[in-house]
């Protein structure tokens, strides 16, 4: 039977490294909404056209390796750096962004079970889902997260800046108008700043039994 799984939370709460988990080890297709915002944003900086031009003459696809396309191009690892995720949260304020990859998102879960992640899939895109997470976990402990992710990668970061530029964020992604960051009524909130990856993984696993 089709199944449906939402998660939902800010920005660094570990969504989609818990959600790619979750669909290996249940087989569903994992879909990262973000990653779609993200190449609006990305195409609009690019092409300096206006948000609407772009969103009228845009094709974003998401391959089952979780690669994303953008006008038959792979731009996954692209659309990771902090300029994007500013302007996906820019870009995510638009009636017209948002009525676009709302649908585009209800077509791709329209098929076999999925788990799909981001800041208004219970709320607004799959409000039928048949589990709902929240996924939060403290500013701190989600900039750490972020700033050891960097030092592994060998990209230099400021742990501060980290931490201001996830507080804007989320201060944008809750207070816009449109299909704003919030948790959806029949949601379960899942708090994993003391908490290990593993552990989400279990638990969604449990919830999702
Ligand atoms: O999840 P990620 O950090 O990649 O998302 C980037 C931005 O895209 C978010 O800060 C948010 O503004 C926007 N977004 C959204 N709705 C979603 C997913 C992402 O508004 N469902």
């Amino acid at each position: 039977m089709k199944k449906i799984i939402a998660v939902d939370g800010p920005a660094g709460a570990g969504k989609s490294t818990v959600s790619k988990i979750v669909a290996a080890r249940l087989g569903y297709t994992y879909i990262d909404t973000g990653a779609m915002y993200r190449a609006v944003a990305l195409k609009v900086l690019l092409t300096k056209k206006s948000v609407e031009d772009v969103t009228r003459d845009i094709e974003i696809k998401l391959d089952e390796a979780g690669k994303i396309f953008l006008d038959g191009r792979d731009v996954t690892k692209e659309i990771r750096t902090p300029e994007v995720s500013r302007g996906a949260s820019d870009v995510a304020k638009f009636g017209i962004v948002r009525k676009k990859l709302t649908e585009l998102q209800r077509e791709m879960a329209a098929h076999g079970s999925v788990i799909m992640d981001g800041r208004d899939i219970g709320t607004q895109v799959l409000p039928n889902a048949d589990l709902k997470i929240f996924l939060t976990a403290s500013v701190e402990e989600r900039a750490r997260r972020r700033f050891e992710e960097l030092k592994e990668k060998n990209f230099s970061a400021d742990f501060e800046q980290i931490k201001k530029e996830i507080s804007l964020r989320d201060k944008q992604d809750s207070e816009r108008e449109i299909a704003p960051l919030a948790q959806a009524e029949d949601a379960i909130l899942l708090d994993s700043t003391a908490l290990s990856i593993e552990q989400v993984v279990e638990e969604i696993l449990r919830l999702a039994r």
